[in-house]
């Protein structure tokens, strides 16, 4: 099939691009700059040379029109994954540096291909737990999380903190996804991957581990032992591997089951606690770990029964993923990581 896939340059995007091209797709991937396009160019020079994998840059995807090259390809594209969305909370303007890019980002690709790429047939966006999680009730006990519930975040509350920027960035962008396919009834399906905390190996080219991706960001700071003393809160303990959730973004298109659905893609419970005993397990290079007597990062009160429930079913049903592990998941990431430094 022929695919475009935006933000070729990310964390997961890169995860998913390596699946495309095994697959036997052919890929155009959109990415910022052309130094980002040669390095994954480099990466996978056998599937560059053989026309499987070629590149657009698109520099900034909040501004309109954003796509409306990028869609247009011979041959023509049957599906479209699109990824691209800002995932940090180094925000200063939670419009410009969040809302705009996430919401502008997808509405903007959906018109572009309504527009001039009729032969598109899957669109699959990847949204967020964020989009699903009522953050008021915290830990929810007794609620389970499924493809049903929505974060019922306001326009006001996205100004409160770059947190809730982001939750509500991805929750609009997925409800304007939504609204798009039911208002202007494309020719095309949508489907979307709804990860929480995303962990697991970096392929995508990173020069230094201070850029690390957001997700990945407590691994690396816990290896490091900048939580020798006190381990952080976990805030959400829902996780998944990123292998699992880039199988999630291909089988999405790759099985017309999948089409308009939501799919809840997750492993399960961690606390930051059992991430950090993972690596001090596995690698015990690492000195400045904490111990099990260290403060912090651990269960609420009554361990996980006190934490809502979840269902990954549907994703298990349809897109046939097979859920990775966390030691798995967390000592991939590590060596990963000390191929940059660590
Ligand atoms: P990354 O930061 O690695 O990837 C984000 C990608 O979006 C990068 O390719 C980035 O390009 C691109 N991007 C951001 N803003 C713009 C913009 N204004 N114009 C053009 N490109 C832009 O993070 P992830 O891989 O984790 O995130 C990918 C997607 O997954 C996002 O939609 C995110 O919301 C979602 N997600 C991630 C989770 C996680 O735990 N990691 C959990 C749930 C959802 P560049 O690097 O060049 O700036």
């Amino acid at each position: 099939t022929r695919v475009l896939l935006t933000g070729g340059s990310g964390f997961i995007a890169a995860h998913t691009l390596d699946v495309l091209l095994k697959h036997g797709h052919s890929v155009i991937t959109t990415v910022r700059t052309q130094q980002k396009a040669d390095k994954i160019k480099a990466a996978y020079k056998s599937y560059a040379d053989k026309g499987q994998l070629d590149f657009a840059i698109v520099p900034d995807i909040a501004q309109e029109g954003a796509f409306d090259q990028a869609v247009i390809s011979d041959p023509p594209f049957e599906a479209v994954l699109h990824t691209a969305s800002p995932f940090h909370f180094n925000v200063t303007d939670v419009k410009k540096d969040l809302l705009d890019p996430a919401i502008i980002g997808t509405t903007g690709i959906l018109k572009s291909i309504k527009k001039s790429a009729p032969s598109v047939k899957t669109v699959v966006i990847t949204s967020s737990f964020a989009a699903i999680v009522n953050p008021s009730k915290g830990f929810w006990p007794g609620h389970e999380y499924t493809e049903e519930d929505w974060n019922p975040i306001t326009m006001e509350e996205a100004q409160e903190n770059p947190m809730s920027g982001y939750r509500a960035s991805k929750t609009f962008a997925e409800k304007a996804a939504w609204e798009f396919l039911e208002k202007q009834k494309p020719n095309f399906s949508l489907a979307t991957i709804n990860p929480p905390m995303v962990f697991g190996p970096i392929i995508h080219n990173l020069d230094t581990l201070e850029n690390i991706n957001t997700s990945n960001q407590r691994l690396v700071f816990a290896a490091q032992g900048k939580f020798k003393d006190e381990i952080p809160p976990t805030g959400v303990h829902l996780w998944v591997d990123v292998r699992d959730v880039a199988e999630a973004h291909v089988a999405a298109f790759e099985k017309p089951e999948a089409a308009n659905k939501r799919f809840f893609t997750l492993t399960g419970f961690f606390s930051n606690k059992e991430l950090c005993q993972i690596i001090g397990k596995n690698f015990p290079q690492y000195k400045d770990l904490p111990t099990d007597e260290t403060p912090g990062g651990d269960y609420p009160e009554g361990g996980k029964e006190g934490i809502y429930k979840f269902s990954n079913k549907r994703s298990v049903d349809v897109l046939g993923l097979k859920y990775r592990g966390l030691e798995e998941c967390v000592v991939d990431a590590v060596k990963s990581f000390q191929e940059v430094g660590l």
